[in-house]
């Protein structure tokens, strides 16, 4: 039956796991190392915690690495620093590949009981017959000959590698997951751990309900298209009860995977994306990575309250990118620094006639509703740098705000006679006017030596998927946006030079940013190179 969803009451979910005893609850995350986590990872990691805390028990971190030719150390690494990054707290740290050896033992027994055998049906001949629910002619193999099989699988002989070892469950199910699954397969691949010492391996379906419950796994959560294969789960690990007395029992509990829309979340999808060069790589800003989303400069706790909020429905939908990054825009936006940019494309200057002859240098906040954030240094003088987009926007006569300033009254405007675009500007300062009457409050920079302006490259980025909701026969290859990344020449106020990596700022008048690259890293003639935040509000 479908769970009710949650409400909005902040994290908490309206059912709990059957079966759970307080202090006795024990659950798992199981990534495979074959790629960054992305954020439907996130959300498993997440829930599991969620789920651990809840009842006061243990979260277990398992690397699923039972397939040598997709797994790397490189993924390894980063799913480590993934986690960390999501503040897991887990009891223990394992692999599945520790469990080689008694899962070898474990396969022999299945087969001494009948519940293996061994199979040389070609692959595609086998796909088919289990689409078609047709036994095949290896089916009823002695018990002696799949031993010998076994052996030649473990050797990884030629023999061996023709054969696989197949779960005998039930070819006319109408589950088709309970068509004899395979539960193992030679790989001569190097393993990222155990390197050569194993030629055949388990499958996923073979691995996970040993594994999960020789480490006392109470609750294993699943994304609920695996529905079909809870019978399949409850078979294998009965099975595995009969020919290994006191393994435990697991319940299964699912929950909605998660998607995104203009969004592709599976690992083999972000992989092209990597090694086609689409993308930098797997933290690029805009992939739907963990270290990607950081670096776009969301912060943790927005993604764990968006997950959370999400709450146990079993609907699977596509969920909006704008709901979450509303979410952050909310945890940001009391808290970061304000600054100011000048986009060069098209600058006008000002002269203000009464302006300070001698530039002058004052503190003011840098963000007004949190002193916390400090002060910057603001220069005043007499010609200052504004958008051409405001210059364009400006009548003689009018009054405006400069903003950290005052008022300052137009006289006159020149404009280019061929483009109409404004080439210069005057005016008088009024700064005893009402900053509260005007129409527009104008982001400025002094143009003078003594305001050492800092080049700034602003990035924003679009989806990589062009289509809203990719769909499960869309070919995701068609589907992608040839231009994802935009950049601007700016100039930033001087006090940008000591903004770090990861940095979160408010440019006044364009948006939120994350420092990528700070200033002098890359040598001092580099620009500082800032990402915009998405903030939720559409374009
Ligand atoms: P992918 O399709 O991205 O390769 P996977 O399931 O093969 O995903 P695993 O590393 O095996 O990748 O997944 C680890 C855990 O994360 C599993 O429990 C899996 O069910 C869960 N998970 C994967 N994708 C999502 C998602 N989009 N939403 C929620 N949970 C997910
Ligand atoms: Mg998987
Ligand atoms: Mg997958």
């Amino acid at each position: 039956p479908a769970a009710a969803g949650a409400g909005d009451s902040g994290g908490s979910f309206d059912i709990g796991l059957p079966g759970a005893e307080e202090g006795k609850v024990v659950t798992r995350f199981p990534p495979e190392p074959s790629g960054y986590l992305h954020i439907g990872h996130a959300k498993a990691a997440l829930l599991n915690q969620y789920f651990a805390d809840l009842y006061k028990g243990k979260l277990l971190v398992r690397f699923d690495d039972t397939n040598p030719s997709k797994e790397k150390d490189e993924f390894v690494e980063n799913i480590l620093k993934d986690i960390a990054d999501l503040g897991l707290r887990y009891d223990r740290l394992t692999y599945t590949s520790d469990y080689f050896p008694q899962l070898l033992d474990l396969g022999e027994k299945m087969i001494r009981a009948g519940l293996m055998y061994a199979d040389d049906t070609p692959v595609e001949q086998m796909r088919e017959q289990r689409l078609k629910g047709i036994e095949s002619a290896c089916r009823n193999r002695s018990v002696e000959e799949n031993l010998r099989l076994w052996a030649e699988m473990k050797a990884g002989t030629e023999i061996g590698l023709t054969n696989a070892m197949r779960f005998k469950i039930d070819m006319k199910s109408v589950n088709g997951t309970m068509r004899d699954p395979v539960a193992f397969r030679c790989n001569l691949a190097h393993h990222w751990r155990t390197g050569y010492k194993y030629k055949l391996y388990p499958t996923y379906d073979c691995a996970c309900p040993f594994v999960d419950a020789v480490e006392g796994v109470t609750h294993a959560l699943r994304t609920s298209e695996y529905r079909d294969r809870e019978e399949q789960y409850y078979w294998i690990l009965a099975a595995y009860q009969k020919v290994w007395p006191g393994l435990p029992n697991v319940h299964i509990w699912d929950y909605s995977r998660l998607n995104f829309v203009n969004t592709v979340l599976s690992k083999r999808k972000l992989t092209w994306f990597v090694e086609t060069g689409r993308v930098e790589s797997w933290n690029d800003p805009r992939m739907p990575t963990v270290q990607g989303i950081l670096r776009r400069g969301m912060r943790i706790e927005a993604l764990k309250e968006f997950i959370l909020s999400q709450g146990a429905s079993k609907n699977i939908t596509f969920q909006e990118w704008d709901k979450i990054w509303t979410i952050n825009k909310k945890l940001i936006d009391p808290v970061c620094p304000r600054h100011t940019a000048i986009e060069v494309d098209g600058r006008v200057l000002l002269t203000l006639e009464d302006g300070p002859a001698e530039p002058e240098v004052v503190m003011v906040p840098r963000h007004k509703k949190y002193p916390p954030a400090g002060k910057k240094a603001l220069t005043r003088a007499n010609q200052i740098w504004l958008e051409q987009v405001d210059a364009s926007s400006l009548a003689e006569g009018e009054e405006v705000t400069l903003m950290d300033w005052g008022n300052a009254i137009v006289k006159s405007i020149t404009r280019d006679p061929s483009t109409g675009a404004v080439t210069a500007l005057s005016g008088m300062l009024n700064l005893d006017g009402d900053v509260k009457k005007t129409r527009l409050k104008l982001t400025w920079l002094a143009a003078v030596p003594q305001c050492e302006v800092v080049p700034l490259q602003l990035v924003d980025f679009d989806y990589l998927i062009t289509k809203k909701k990719v769909e499960e026969d869309d070919n995701f290859m068609d589907l992608v946006n040839p231009t994802t990344r935009f950049e601007k020449i700016a100039v930033g106020d001087p006090n940008m030079r000591t903004l770090q990596k990861g940095d979160v700022l408010q440019l006044e008048r364009k948006g939120y940013y994350i420092v990528d690259e700070p200033y002098g890293v890359k040598g001092t003639s580099r620009p500082i190179v800032l990402f915009c935040i998405p903030d939720g509000r559409a374009k």
